[in-house]
């Protein structure tokens, strides 16, 4: 079933102006439960704005994004976002990095840390609950920033280039680690949003993948693509 809807959603800055330039011009799009959908396009192209859109950090300039059918405004949204640069809390501890989240929704104690214990093991951060984040690795910090995104159970898991700031080597193993995580049904949320500059990642992840052209916010339809077998 169809989770996020959008629908001739745009987007223009500075918002009222003469000259104001369009970064989506109207987009239809969907997301449903079960898949990987990937937003590929180079720097620039409007994808952290339309992620911004689909999971109501901003608002369209026109168009609407729903949620099962509910206009985002007054739907039930329950999403979380892994960034490019971690966005860790550097005074808190892993743990405490993680159960944040918990913590702001009130959840009590006993109950906050269980869950974030459990999701710290599942992405293998079993023993490092006590360090800060300056400690650890990017690698390492970035699975502090997906068991955070994760420990909340978010419907919808927005990551936005959650391995660019990473070495080669270890973006390989943190997708890979994530993709079987996936494919076991042990990370828990019902549909993934990627977005990424690299189209190798957005090949080997994604079940879908949407494409933004240079041209500020032009879906782009016209793309041919053939398969080669060996
Ligand atoms: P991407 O994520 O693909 O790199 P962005 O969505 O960040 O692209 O940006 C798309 C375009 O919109 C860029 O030209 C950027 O400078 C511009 N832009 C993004 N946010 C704003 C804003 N708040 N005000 C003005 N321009 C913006
Ligand atoms: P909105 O108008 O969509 O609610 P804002 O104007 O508050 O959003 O900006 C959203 C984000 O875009 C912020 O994180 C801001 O730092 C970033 N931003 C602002 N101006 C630019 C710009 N010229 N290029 C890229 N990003 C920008």
């Amino acid at each position: 079933p169809v989770i996020i809807r959008a629908e001739q959603v745009e987007k223009y800055y500075p918002q009222p102006s003469e000259n104001r330039i369009q970064v989506i011009s109207p987009t239809d799009l969907s997301i449903s439960a079960g898949e990987i959908v990937a937003l590929l396009g180079p720097s620039g192209s409007g994808k952290s704005t339309l992620l911004r859109m689909l999971t109501g950090l901003s608002a369209p300039s026109a168009g609407v994004v729903y949620w099962h059918e509910k206009p985002i405004s007054t739907a039930d949204v329950n999403v979380s976002i892994v960034f490019q640069s971690f966005a860790l809390f550097p005074w808190l501890t892993v743990l405490e990095n993680v159960e944040a989240p918990l913590k702001a929704r009130g959840m009590e104690a006993t109950e906050r840390r269980k869950r974030s214990l459990k999701i710290l093991d599942t992405v293998g951060l079993d023993g490092f609950q006590a360090a800060y984040p300056k400690e650890l690795s990017g690698g390492m910090r970035q699975r502090v920033g997906f068991a955070r995104a994760l420990v909340v159970e978010p419907e919808v898991l927005f990551m936005d280039e959650p391995f660019s700031a990473l070495d080669v080597l270890t973006a390989e193993n943190l997708r890979s680690e994530l993709l079987e995580l996936w494919q076991k049904k042990t990370i828990p949320t019902k549909a993934i949003f990627l977005v990424t500059h690299n189209i190798e990642e957005a090949v080997l992840l994604a079940d879908r993948i949407i494409v933004l052209g240079r041209n500020p916010g032009h879906v782009r339809t016209d793309f041919k693509v053939s398969l080669s077998h060996p």
